[in-house]
C-alpha cells in the first residue's frame, strides 16, 4: 500500500512502528542503548544524534502526519523552537515574529537572541500586512503561531508563506494548538512546522517533548545545530510518545467536537461576556480558519461578565481542573493573567485583550453534559 494513501488513524497507529522481529510482539520494542556498534553499520547511532531506533522511527510518523520528508523529536517544545531558530539565524540576521505569541517562545527571543546579536521585530498584529511592515533587508526567518494563545487569533498561513517566499525568507509555524490532525501548514506553503509534543501529540499530560517537521534539507540544517545543543528526548519518552500518538486523531476529533458544542453553549450564557473560538461564526477570522483548518480544535477562551470573579469560578469547579498546560484528555482551565501572561504589565495585557475575567479552556474528552453541569454548578456557587 502506498504511504500517501493511508488514512490519519492508520498513520497514527502504524506509521513508524518498529517490527519486533525477535518475539513478534504487537508494539514497537524500546531500545534504551546509549551505545551502538560503530563499525560495519549504515548509521552511527547515539541518542543525542536524534537517531536511535525509537527516535528515528517515531520521526517517520510525525513526518507522515505533517506531509514532510523528515522530522526530528526533541526533549521539549522549547528545545524544538530554540534549536530551529539558532539553526537559521546568526549574528546580524533579523527575525520577524508574530505578536501574540506563546510566552516561552517570546521569552527565548527577548532573553537569548540579543546575546547572539540576532535582531528581531514583534509584529503589531497578525495580519499579513503587519508581517510585511516588519520585514527588513536582513530578515531571514518569519515565525507565526495559529491559532494563538490565549485569544485564538488566526493568521493567514498561505498569505504569510507567499509574502516570505517572494523575499526568500524561511517560514516557521508553531502548530501546537491545532495539531497535525487539524492543520497541515506545509500544504499551505510554510517551510518548517514546530510542535510542543507535550500538548496534543502526548495528550495525557504526562510527556514533555517537542518536534520539528520539514524537508530533509531543512532538517539537516536543524540537526547540525541540534546535535551541539543536545536537546534530544530519552528513548523511554519517545516510546511513550509513540504510544500516545496512536490515539491522537481520535482524541483531537473528540476534543474538537466537545469544544465546538461548549463554545456555542458558553456564547449563549448570560454570565459570559465573550467567547474566543475560531469555530464560532462570531469569531472575526472564522472564514479564514475554515479555509486552513479542517476542524477548529479543542482550545478556546471566554470572558466572564464584570460582576463575576474568574479565580472564584475556577475554584468552584470540581470536574474541570484549574491547571497549567493544555491538550490533555482531561478538561482544564487557567487564568492567563496569573499564568502564561503574568510577566506582562497590566497595560501590555490590556493591549492584547487579556483581562482579569479571561479564562482559557482546554477541552477534554469527557461527556459534554458533565462538563456543562460542572460549569453550571460553578456559576451558581459564585453568584
Ligand atoms: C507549550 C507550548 C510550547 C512550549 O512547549 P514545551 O513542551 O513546554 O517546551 C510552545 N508553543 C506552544 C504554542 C505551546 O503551547
Amino acid at each position: 500500500m502506498a504511504k500517501e494513501k493511508l488514512g490519519l488513524n492508520t498513520i497514527c497507529t502504524h506509521t513508524g512502528e518498529i517490527k519486533d522481529e525477535q518475539f513478534k510482539g504487537a508494539v514497537s520494542p524500546i531500545y534504551m542503548s546509549t551505545s551502538y556498534q560503530f563499525e560495519d553499520v549504515d548509521v552511527k547511532r547515539y541518542p543525542r544524534y536524534f537517531n536511535t531506533p525509537n527516535q528515528e522511527f517515531l520521526s517517520k510518523k510525525i513526518a507522515a502526519l505533517e506531509h514532510t520528508e523528515a522530522a526530528m523529536i526533541f526533549g521539549s517544545g522549547m528545545a524544538a523552537v530554540s534549536t530551529t531558530f539558532l539553526a537559521f539565524l546568526k549574528t546580524g540576521d533579523h527575525l520577524v515574529v508574530q505578536n501574540p505569541l506563546y510566552g516561552g517562545t517570546s521569552n527565548f527571543i527577548r532573553e537569548e537572541l540579543p546575546k547572539y546579536g540576532i535582531e528581531f521585530t514583534f509584529t503589531d498584529g497578525y495580519q499579513v500586512s503587519d508581517f510585511e511592515k516588519a520585514i527588513q533587508p536582513n530578515t531571514k526567518l518569519i515565525h507565526i503561531e495559529t491559532p494563538s494563545n490565549p485569544l485564538m487569533t488566526i493568521t493567514d498561513i498561505k498569505g504569510v508563506a507567499a509574502l516570505a517566499k517572494s523575499k526568500q525568507i524561511i517560514t516557521t509555524i508553531d502548530n501546537t494548538f491545532a495539531s497535525p490532525i487539524i492543520q497541515n501548514p506545509i500544504d499551505l506553503g510554510m517551510d518548517i512546522v514546530i510542535h510542543s509534543a507535550t500538548k496534543y501529540m502526548g495528550g495525557h499530560s504526562d510527556i514533555l517533548a517537542g518536534a520539528v517537521a520539514a524537508s530533509q534539507e531543512h532538517i539537516t540544517t536543524i540537526w547540525n545545530v541540534g546535535k551541539n545543543l543536545g536537546g534530544s528526548l530519552s528513548d523511554f519518552m519517545v516510546w511513550m510518545l509513540e504510544r500516545s500518538m496512536k490515539t491522537m486523531a481520535l482524541r483531537v476529533k473528540a476534543q474538537s467536537k466537545n469544544a465546538k458544542k461548549l463554545a456555542k453553549y458558553l456564547e449563549k450564557h448570560p454570565d459570559v461576556k465573550h467567547v474566543y473560538y475560531p469555530g464560532l461564526k462570531s469569531h472575526p477570522e472564522h472564514k479564514l480558519a475554515k479555509s486552513q483548518m479542517n476542524r477548529f480544535g479543542g482550545m478556546m477562551s471566554f470572558e466572564l461578565t464584570d460582576n463575576l470573579n474568574a479565580s472564584n469560578f475556577l475554584k468552584a469547579l470540581s470536574l474541570i481542573k484549574p491547571s497549567m498546560s493544555l491538550a490533555g484528555v482531561e478538561s482544564t482551565m487557567l487564568l492567563p493573567t496569573l499564568t502564561s501572561h503574568a510577566l506582562l504589565s497590566a497595560e501590555e495585557r490590556a493591549k492584547l485583550g487579556i483581562n482579569d475575567g479571561l479564562i482559557r479552556f482546554s477541552v477534554g474528552i469527557e461527556s459534554k453534559k458533565d462538563l456543562i453541569n460542572d460549569i453550571e454548578n460553578a456559576f451558581s456557587q459564585i453568584k
